[in-house]
């Protein structure tokens, strides 16, 4: 699949399992949803360029690199505030946008309610994250309302994909890189991704 990078190392994937695991309490998916988060930065950051910083260490003067874009960092309410904190445990300076997206649970349509962005937006790195990439309509509501906000460099950032929902976000969005930890075999009739881990908000929170 073009465009798409699963993060196949073996310290997420034994985290994975044992998110996907029912017997996960929601505090322990909370916590290996964030160490997950924190573990995925690496891949989806790899390529961002840098800048050089003069520094002066204790012993003499060298040039250092830094990132040299701010980050914007957006969640889709509720479950991709999961991921955040995770992310921000290695991106500290990182700014926090919210999306509110939900699916009708009938027509399965994105619904936006919230959004609240940095207005610089569009000179920042952004990765939006949402644990699950089921039908894609969220997904892809969320990266039109950040395009239309002014964002550029864009990044997507899930922890499962069914392919399906791979197929409607590029279907829209071709040139945003998916990052994912597994794509897994499919959607159900209710919209949910089989195998899957279930309904990554009620395990996150614990409302189910
Ligand atoms: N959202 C979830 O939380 N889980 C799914 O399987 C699909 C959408």
């Amino acid at each position: 699949m073009q465009n798409v990078i699963v993060i196949d190392h073996p310290v997420v994937q034994t985290k994975l399992a044992e998110l996907r695991d029912f017997t996960a309490d929601h505090r322990k998916f909370r916590a290996l949803l964030n160490e997950i988060a924190s573990l995925m930065v690496y891949e989806v950051t790899r390529d961002w360029p840098t800048t050089d910083k003069p520094i002066q260490t204790p012993l003499e003067r060298m040039v250092g690199k830094v990132l040299a874009r701010r980050v914007t960092l957006v969640p889709i309410l509720r479950a991709g505030l999961g991921m955040a904190d995770g992310v921000l445990r290695l991106l500290p300076d990182a700014r926090l946008g919210h999306l509110g997206v939900y699916r009708d649970e009938k027509t399965l349509e994105p619904v936006s309610y919230y959004q609240k962005l940095p207005p610089d937006i569009a000179q920042t790195e952004v990765v939006l994250i949402d644990p699950m990439l089921a039908t894609g309509g969220s997904g892809s509501a969320a990266v039109t309302l950040l395009k239309k906000a002014g964002a550029t460099n864009l990044r997507f950032v899930c922890l499962v994909a069914a392919p399906e929902g791979i197929q409607a976000l590029h279907a829209q969005h071709p040139e945003v890189p998916i990052y994912c930890a597994a794509i897994d075999r499919q959607l159900n009739e209710k919209g949910y991704i089989v195998p899957g881990l279930g309904d990554a908000g009620d395990r996150l929170y614990g409302t189910k």
